[in-house]
């Protein structure tokens, strides 16, 4: 009951990249880097055991970025000449790579550090991939011209990622949507669909993880437009409860979601943000135990799941360790509460 996981990625060592980073630089790069990506993916590994987490994830430690970490592998893109382009909707400006032809995977992308991460533990381990609608949102297209078929056609390459890492032992495969939460009424329409698709044939657990983005300055002068209630998810959710995707992973701590609208997810396993990331104050115990508590008035307790709000790469290592700390205790404290 009230297992606990992390939403996707964790800070990077100073060894590793730089630090603070949402598109971070390698400190080292060939045979060199790929011992440093196995060391850390590693470390973090043995510190989520450590820290007492239920499900354990690889922190992604081996991708730069949580989108670009599998697009770089496809073809059918240009890496070379990236150009800038407004993303979620013109929140920020990124530098992205453009689609300039068929997009085909011609080999696998996440093997090395799934294998990695499954050597390292016997707990169940999540793995994270980028959801088609959020692809299609940060590269720029110049060949499908139509958002739904190149996000179909991301699903497709998706899915044979995620079968091979189903087939490396891995547990749990979540896709990371967030821009369901800026184009709700694509998402309902035809991004869960596409989310389907990416899940084909999966006979692991499948998630979805949708929030309102790491905690940077865009994201966090974002929020601060969207009013004293946050329903965005109001839209997506009723489309997901349909959909064949068994968990759903939501910002719940210091946000300002309605938490009634998790009663929208019925039948599904809730993975309820319990900790923020987009500030540095760490919970306590408490008051992670409190946010469970809340959100037990529309999730049954064995559909509850406590998580991150969402990943932690751009905080700093300590910050992030002593928020993990928090989040077991406080799930402790639930347990002992309502079990
Ligand atoms: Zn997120």
């Amino acid at each position: 009951m009230f297992d606990t996981c992390i939403a996707g990625s964790l800070p990077k060592p100073a060894w590793l990249s730089e630090t603070h980073k949402l598109w971070p630089q390698w400190k080292a790069s060939g045979a060199e880097l790929l011992e440093a990506k196995a060391d850390a993916t590693r470390l973090w590994v043995s510190a989520q055991e450590r820290l007492g987490l239920d499900v354990i994830g690889d922190g992604e430690q081996a991708r730069q970025h949580f989108v670009h970490g599998f697009v770089e592998r496809v073809q059918g893109i240009d890496f070379e000449h990236k150009v800038e382009m407004g993303i979620r909707n013109d929140r920020y400006k990124a530098m992205v790579p453009q689609v300039v032809g068929p997009l085909a995977l011609p080999g696998r992308v996440h093997q090395f550090e799934a294998q990695v991460a499954r050597a390292a533990t016997a707990k169940p381990i999540k793995f994270t991939l980028p959801g088609p609608m959020t692809i299609v949102d940060t590269v720029a297209d110049q060949f499908y011209g139509d958002r739904v078929k190149l996000a179909f056609a991301f699903a497709e390459l998706l899915n044979q990622e995620a079968l091979a890492l189903q087939a490396d032992g891995v547990d749990i495969i979540q896709f990371d949507e967030p821009a369901f939460n800026v184009y709700m009424a694509q998402a309902a329409d035809w991004g869960v669909a596409a989310l389907e698709r990416a899940a084909q044939g999966l006979t692991c657990k499948t998630a979805v993880h949708i929030c309102y983005g790491y905690g940077i300055k865009a994201n966090t002068d974002w929020k601060a437009t969207l009013g004293h209630e946050w329903r965005q998810y109001e839209q997506v959710f009723p489309a997901l409860a349909k959909s064949r995707i068994d968990q759903i992973s939501l910002e719940c701590q210091h946000s300002h979601v309605p938490m009634d609208l998790m009663a929208l997810l019925a039948g599904k396993e809730v993975m309820v943000g319990v900790i923020d990331v987009a500030n540095d104050a760490v919970e306590s115990a408490e008051e992670v135990a409190d946010t469970i508590g809340r959100a037990l008035q529309f999730v049954p307790r064995e559909k509850l799941r406590a998580c991150t709000n969402c990943g932690m790469a751009p905080m700093d290592r300590s910050i992030a360790q002593a928020k993990l700390q928090a989040l077991v205790a406080g799930a402790e404290i639930a347990r002992q509460r309502w079990g």
